[in-house]
């Protein structure tokens, strides 16, 4: 059971048909074009992940156009193979002496049951996660190596005393997405040459084994740069090993049938501490300025928002100033934005994460967001927009916080609803715009943006009065709230105006 042989990728043709498993070589050489297919969107994008991360690391490009002439065409077999050779020891799973990304002596009292390795299957508390039942029954050693990757690196972890990964927890992760499951690959890539602008010690480190070959030594403090780049990338942080597989059968998550079904794991706490950040090249970061020094975390999602609010982040790069966040977007989406300059067209960002609580997932966020063409050179505009229509969300939480709390006049105090209006307001503001601000970046024209600004001041205008009358509508005949309404009214005109680009007497009617 060999990521690098053996078949376990599940995918479909994308001209349609039956879904089946095939190998490593037979995704990179072949003509034939796939898509995933897993039950799951955060399984999907976890598979492309572990991919990217394994060609990432064993076939990284030389230069632009080495990479380009991949993200173009199917590899030799030649040249998959004699990437790989070295390394068929590190990546098999039910390896006698270090298994993929487990620990071969893990001391637990019990096994654990599978769901247990499928991220939030069984601690959500989110209507918007739906499982199928029983996903998790008895799972292929493919859908296992995706679990074992995706709980390493992208959830939260079981609890106290578990460690989570080495970009913390529930980091967002952003990808390009290409016309198929090859191409798609190799987009997130980066060259050797890129390697070495972003992260200019990572040859050093190369060789590194990764955790289950040279384990971390327990309740160490491991400094973030000694880590090496296969080592980073591939970081299991549990104590965790799969139980020995049970009977043949089908896979209860892809719905393949194999011979050798797994169905619970061992695991143990375990404690280290990493001191600083790890360059991942799969995730934005965020950066401020406390007492002179720079502070450095990943993006991930902290609130029930949609994914465009945060759209500037996985895109634009902005340096950190007084009072200001600087930003930093994935290294896989700054590559690309320096290799297409002017030759992109429409681009399809994938971007997915958790949003916890501690140990349990509360939402699943796996979003593609489109931005117009031009928008590698036009980053700019793209934070402009973004930032555009969160004004109008905060003009419309603005009035309604006041509407909850009341006036305070000179010599006295008007009345407020009492209720928290603004936050509904700001659930709905989300809803109805959604719509309206992913169509404004999907089509916005970089060479001549002001029809799109005046298409959304139109719209979210629309929205925030809407809105506001909705919510305010049911104590319009209250005599103590009525000039509070009407003041907070007149304030909502107020902020529009001045937010809007271009003040227009067009939509005065
Ligand atoms: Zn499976």
């Amino acid at each position: 059971m060999n990521l690098l042989t053996d078949s376990w990728i599940p995918v479909r043709p994308q001209a349609g048909g039956a879904g089946q498993q095939i190998s490593l070589p037979a995704l990179l050489c072949g003509s034939e074009r796939w898509e995933l297919a897993l039950p799951r969107d955060d399984m999907e994008l976890a598979a492309l992940q572990l991919l990217i991360s394994l060609v990432q690391v064993l076939l990284p490009p030389t230069d632009k156009k080495q990479w380009a002439e991949r993200v173009a065409k199917p590899l030799s077999v030649e040249a998959v193979n004699a990437a790989t050779k070295d390394y068929q020891e590190w990546f098999q799973l039910d390896h006698p002496e270090y298994p993929f990304m487990q620990v071969k002596k893990v001391a637990a009292k019990d096994p654990t049951p599978m769901d247990k390795l499928l991220a939030g299957l069984n601690s959500s508390t989110n209507s918007r996660f739906v499982n199928e039942p029983d996903l998790a029954k008895g799972l292929c050693f493919g859908c296992v190596a995706v679990a074992l990757y995706n709980l390493a690196n992208n959830a939260p972890s079981f609890g106290g005393g578990f460690k989570y990964g080495v970009r913390g927890s529930c980091p967002v992760s952003t990808f390009a997405q290409g016309t198929d499951l090859r191409s798609t690959i190799w987009l997130n890539v980066l060259s050797q040459e890129s390697l070495d602008e972003y992260i200019p010690d990572w040859k050093a480190q190369a060789a590194q084994p990764p955790t289950w070959v040279e384990p971390i030594k327990e309740k160490a403090t491991i400094p973030a740069h000694s880590i090496g780049f296969l080592r980073g990338l591939l970081w299991q942080p549990g104590h965790t090993v799969l139980s020995p597989p049970e009977k043949s059968g089908q896979c209860s998550c892809c719905g393949h049938e194999v011979d050798k079904l797994f169905t619970s794991f061992n695991k143990a706490k375990f404690n280290y501490t990493i001191d600083g950040l790890w360059e991942h090249p799969h995730s934005p970061q965020v950066l401020t300025l406390k007492q002179g020094n720079t502070e450095t975390r990943y993006v991930s999602f902290t609130q029930p928002i949609p994914a465009w609010t945060q759209l500037s982040r996985y895109v634009v790069k902005r340096e950190v100033g007084k009072g200001e966040q600087g930003q930093k977007p994935a290294m896989v989406i700054q590559q690309l934005q320096k290799y297409l300059q002017n030759h992109a067209g429409k681009f399809e960002l994938l971007v997915g994460g958790y949003r916890n609580n501690q140990a349990a997932i509360i939402e699943r966020r796996h979003e593609v967001l489109t931005l117009s063409q031009g928008w590698e050179t036009h980053a700019k505009d793209v934070h402009e927009l973004v930032a555009h229509g969160l004004k109008y969300k905060t003009a419309l939480r603005k009035v309604l916080f006041v509407c909850s709390e009341g006036i305070k006049e000179k010599d006295r105090k008007l009345k407020g609803t009492g209720l928290k209006l603004q936050e509904v307001g700001e659930t709905q503001f989300y809803r109805r715009s959604e719509h309206l601000m992913t169509k404004a970046l999907a089509d916005i024209d970089f060479s001549n943006t002001l029809p799109t600004f005046v298409m959304l001041d139109k719209g979210l205008k629309k929205i925030c009065e809407a809105v506001f009358t909705e919510l305010t509508t049911p104590y319009e005949h209250d005599p103590e709230l009525f000039r509070t309404l009407a003041i907070t009214r007149r304030s909502l005109q107020k902020h529009i105006r001045e937010i809007r680009i271009n003040p227009p007497q067009e939509d005065a009617a």
